[in-house]
């Protein structure tokens, strides 16, 4: 019998050779068996799920998931309610990241409440760069776990809901998700308020998602990525909204900063079969749906082709590829988070049809 690869070899396929780690995802505990399945079609190999909550939540549950899958490692969140219920909430807070890192996650996840809805013992909105919370993103840098952060929302949600609205199918399937009329700040008011966090606290490392939080405007967030080496970016639900930009720009955008983008996509797999690439209409995504989503994101970095956009739900426009160099999407696809995140505890079956990450090309990955 002729072995697979030498067979793929005189066929003239190239082996599979992605490393993938989708570093934005949100999994249940109980809903393993479906990620993997997942995960093996569209050749993933890793995964760091946002949705840890917290010790004495689930994270802990989580956090055996994790274990068991191998293939996952997991952010923390903190409990912005008490933000409102405690005056001593950043103690807390900080306290309660000591124990998740010493339980096993590997960063802090922060949602977008923070800045548009949590708020403080009097009442008022907690900003973002609220100096109360400093200790936090303090504690953070000296235990080593990344700031996954999110911060507004796509700028359509503070446009009204009409005809001129890019996000109009997606804000009719979810009224709720609009800011517009809202008693809120302004998209740039927002991002201003990340960016003094950012800023502040050089020793601490930030992936703010979404592309910056700001895919609307790649030349915005190339800017950060100049100023701020503490700040990563991730992907995540953002390929179809980048992906309408002036492919040459994006390119050498992605090529000047590829040791700190990362690829992520916004999957979410929970409970009652709910699943989600990237965004969702009235109804949660089928699983058929999913082979194509990720082959778009693919197609997307490797090539320089032109496609509809994989979310259509986010705008129904064309995106262009960048067909990024090999090294490039090497740091995209995996390195990058590998290096900031740690290798989950085992590599799936796929692997051996693969090629191992050894330790050299990997940049010395902690394990
Ligand atoms: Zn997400």
């Amino acid at each position: 019998m002729v072995p697979a690869l030498v067979l793929l070899a005189l066929l003239g396929a190239a082996p599979p050779k992605r490393v993938v780690f989708d570093a934005h995802t949100h999994i249940s505990p109980g809903e393993l068996a479906r990620f993997h399945g997942i995960l093996d079609e569209v050749g993933i190999a890793w995964t760091l799920n946002l949705s840890g909550y917290f010790p004495g939540g689930p994270l802990e549950t989580q956090l055996q998931a994790a274990r068991a899958s191998g293939r996952m490692l997991v952010a923390a969140n903190l409990p912005w309610r008490a933000a409102r219920a405690r005056d001593d909430f950043p103690e807390l807070a900080v306290a309660l990241l000591e124990r998740s890192q010493a339980l096993g996650a590997v960063a802090l996840k922060i949602e977008k409440a923070l800045g548009l809805m949590v708020q403080k013992p009097d009442g008022s909105r907690l900003a973002v760069d609220d100096p109360w919370l400093d200790p936090v993103w303090q504690a953070a840098g000296r235990l080593g776990l990344p700031v996954v952060i999110h911060t507004a929302d796509p700028k359509a949600f503070w446009a009204p809901i009409d005809e001129k609205n890019e996000r109009l199918e997606e804000l009719t399937a979810h009224p709720r998700w609009s800011n517009f009329g809202q008693p809120v700040p302004s998209f740039e008011a927002l991002l201003a308020e990340l960016e003094q966090v950012i800023a502040r606290h050089p020793g601490t490392t930030f992936v703010s998602v979404h592309f910056g939080n700001n895919a609307e405007d790649p030349a915005y967030v190339g800017r950060l990525l100049d100023r701020y080496p503490n700040l990563y970016v991730d992907l995540a639900a953002r390929v179809p909204e980048l992906g309408r930009h002036d492919p040459d720009l994006l390119r050498a955008l992605f090529i000047k900063h590829q040791n700190r983008i990362l690829f992520g996509t916004d999957l979410g797999v929970s409970d009652d079969n709910f699943l989600m690439l990237g965004s969702f209409g009235t109804e949660p995504n089928q699983r058929d749906e999913v082979g194509p989503f990720f082959s778009a994101h693919y197609r997307w970095l490797e090539t320089r082709d032109d496609q509809p956009s994989m979310t259509p739900i986010q705008g129904r426009w064309t995106i262009h590829g960048l067909g990024l160099p090999e090294p490039v999407l090497e740091a995209i696809y995996a390195k990058n988070a590998l290096a900031l995140f740690g290798v989950p505890t085992s590599h799936p079956p796929y692997w051996r049809l693969s090629r191992r990450p050894d330790s050299t090309r990997l940049g010395g990955s902690p394990e």
